[in-house]
C-alpha cells in the first residue's frame, strides 16, 4: 500500500490532465486547445465544433483578469498553512474562467490584471495560482 498523499495530491489523477499538471511542475501553463479553429477550454473537454480529435496542450499567455473571489477563514486541512487563503476565479486572455488563489496582492479588485505563477504544495504537487503583474509587465 502506497502512503496517502495529502490533499489536494489528487488533483492529477485525471489523466487526460496528466500533461498539464506535468507543465506546472516544470513552469508551463498549458490550456487544451483545438488545432482546427482555437477553441480553448478549461479543464479539458472537446471543442464544440471539432470534438476531441483536434484537442491538444498548447502553451497559454499566463495572463488573466480576476472574475470575482472569497476569502476561506474556515480551515478543512493542514495542506494550506499559512494566511486565509483567496479562492479566485480568474478570466484567462484566451478565454476560460479558472478556479485559483490569488498571491502576493495587497487587495483584490475585480477585473485588476494577473498573471499566473506556481506554487509547491507537496511532493509533485505544483498548483497554478495567480499574482498582480510585476513592474514594468503589466498588460492592458
Ligand atoms: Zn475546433
Amino acid at each position: 500500500m502506497s502512503a496517502p498523499r495529502p490533499f489536494p495530491g489528487d488533483v492529477a489523477d485525471d489523466r487526460v490532465d496528466e500533461e498539464f499538471w506535468q507543465g506546472c511542475r516544470e513552469g508551463r501553463y498549458l490550456l487544451y486547445r483545438c488545432g482546427a479553429c482555437g477553441w480553448t477550454v478549461w479543464p479539458a473537454g472537446g471543442c464544440p465544433r471539432h470534438g476531441m480529435a483536434e484537442m491538444t496542450w498548447q502553451p497559454a499567455s499566463g495572463r488573466g483578469r480576476l472574475h470575482t473571489w472569497t476569502v476561506v477563514h474556515q480551515r478543512y486541512g493542514s495542506s494550506f498553512p499559512g494566511p486565509p487563503p483567496n479562492v479566485a476565479i480568474v478570466e484567462l486572455e484566451e478565454g476560460p474562467l479558472v478556479l485559483t488563489s490569488v498571491i502576493g496582492a495587497d487587495r483584490l479588485e475585480i477585473g485588476m490584471p494577473l498573471e499566473v505563477t506556481f506554487t509547491e504544495i507537496g511532493p509533485e504537487v505544483v498548483l497554478p495560482v495567480f499574482r498582480p503583474p510585476r513592474a514594468g509587465e503589466g498588460h492592458g
